[in-house]
């Protein structure tokens, strides 16, 4: 008897519900339906919530100083455009809280990368960190083309960007930097018989 994976029906492991390929994307859409829970909850508990907020952030402020003030350096660092004269004061210091946060997070960075070319492109779609690391995890951390497992691994589009792919996980393959610029934009010739 064949167990199927209750998420995609793909071949699973008896002992398991889902599919290794899945397990992120699973935990994923679990996380994502419980912020939307928590956004419902605060927006019907606004006044209580905030009074919540108000008190654990005092507490917070009063344990860590030092770091509560880094990470509200960086947020303000994303909001730019709300805080111009601020980043403007701070921008040294900015600037390297968040080249230090690149440099522990590179994975994170490249995908962040990735989804604002896909939005410069308007191209449907968006691909998490979790979802990434599930597509690389299904491919084995080999390049989907050459098969070689001791390359860095780039986010690629079986139909690209420019072709009018989107950048949802179903259309994202991870290829060696080679494989990558090879293929160019061009539709992958395997990508949609593999599918
Ligand atoms: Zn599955
Ligand atoms: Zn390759």
């Amino acid at each position: 008897m064949e167990y199927k994976c209750l998420r995609c029906h793909g071949p699973r492991e008896p002992r398991k519900k889902l599919c290794d390929a899945c397990v992120p994307l699973a935990l994923e859409e679990q996380k994502q339906k419980s912020r939307e829970r928590a956004t419902a909850y605060r927006l019907a508990n606004l006044e209580k919530v905030r009074a919540i907020d108000r008190k654990r952030a005092a507490e917070e402020r009063a344990k860590n100083p030092e770091e509560v003030r880094l990470r509200k350096l960086k947020s303000s660092k994303n909001n730019l455009e709300y805080f111009p004269k601020y980043y403007e004061a701070h921008k040294d210091e900015l600037r390297k809280v968040t080249s230090e946060w690149k440099k522990a997070n590179p994975g994170r960075v490249k995908v962040n990368n990735q989804k604002r070319r896909a939005a410069k492109k308007e191209a449907a779609g968006s691909v998490t960190y979790a979802q990434w690391e599930a597509v690389c995890k299904k491919q084995k951390g080999k390049c989907y083309d050459c098969g070689r497992a001791d390359v860095k691994l780039t986010m690629g589009h079986g139909v690209p960007l420019y072709a009018g792919g989107s950048h949802d996980v179903s259309n994202i393959i991870a290829q060696c930097q080679r494989c990558n610029c090879k293929q160019g934009k061009r539709i992958h010739p395997e990508f949609l018989e593999k599918q």
